[in-house]
């Protein structure tokens, strides 16, 4: 196991030990073929957390560069710290913000909101305007441990209103007529949605 292998399952540690909601393992993977697969260079990501998917993203390749985004100092500053462990600093732009408030300007080839689940409406039309034409804007998150399949399994109040946006956002890209989506069952549910040719 090479030195940011081992540095990347302390990350996982890390972030189960301390409730961090990083990205399921076949989710993480599946974006990471996505990446792969349409040699996407740019990408901004909504909600970094401890820096697990932005360091995962930019280990694809040398090439790879990542914007991402975090409001809460605590997780931000861990971000900094396993990003510099992991010697991604030329990679990684991590910023710390509400990312409603930042200005971001620049294109970028794919997307990934993976933040405050009853914003995603609102992250996803400010950040439109800064994707490329052939990008992809990817939403995790869309099963929310299988509580959006399953309603009536939810007990508490503020859960399930926070499921009830998620589902507000499935019709929202459903009906969205800019965009197509694939709703993929991988990980937490995985939401792929690629502009359409005008
Ligand atoms: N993408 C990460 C996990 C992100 S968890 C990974 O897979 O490794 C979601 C994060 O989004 C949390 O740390 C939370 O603080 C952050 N967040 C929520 N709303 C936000 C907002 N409006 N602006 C910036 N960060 C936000
Ligand atoms: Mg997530």
């Amino acid at each position: 196991m090479s030195n940011i292998d081992s540095i990347i399952r302390e990350i996982e540690i890390y972030a189960k030990e301390n409730d961090v909601p990083i990205m399921e393992t076949m989710g993480i993977n599946f974006l990471c073929s996505l990446i792969k697969d349409n040699n996407y260079k740019n990408i901004l990501e909504v909600g970094t957390a401890i820096g697990y998917s932005s360091i995962m993203m930019s280990n694809i390749s040398k090439d790879i560069k990542v914007t991402t985004i975090e409001r809460d100092e605590v997780r931000y500053k861990e971000a900094i710290k396993n990003i510099k462990r992991c010697d991604k600093e030329d990679q990684i732009n991590a910023i710390f913000g509400d990312a409603l408030e930042t200005e971001i300007d620049g294109k970028y080839d794919l997307i990934f909101i993976d933040a405050a689940k009853g914003q995603y409406i609102k992250f996803f039309e400010k950040y439109s305007k800064n994707l490329n034409k052939n990008g992809v804007i990817v939403s995790d998150n869309m099963s929310f441990h299988g509580l959006v399949e399953e309603k009536e399994r939810i007990k508490n109040k503020n859960l399930r209103q926070l499921v009830n946006k998620i589902k507000k956002y499935i019709v929202f890209l459903k009906e969205n007529t800019e965009y197509d989506t694939e709703f993929h069952k991988i990980g937490d549910g995985v939401a792929v949605s690629r502009k359409k040719e005008d």
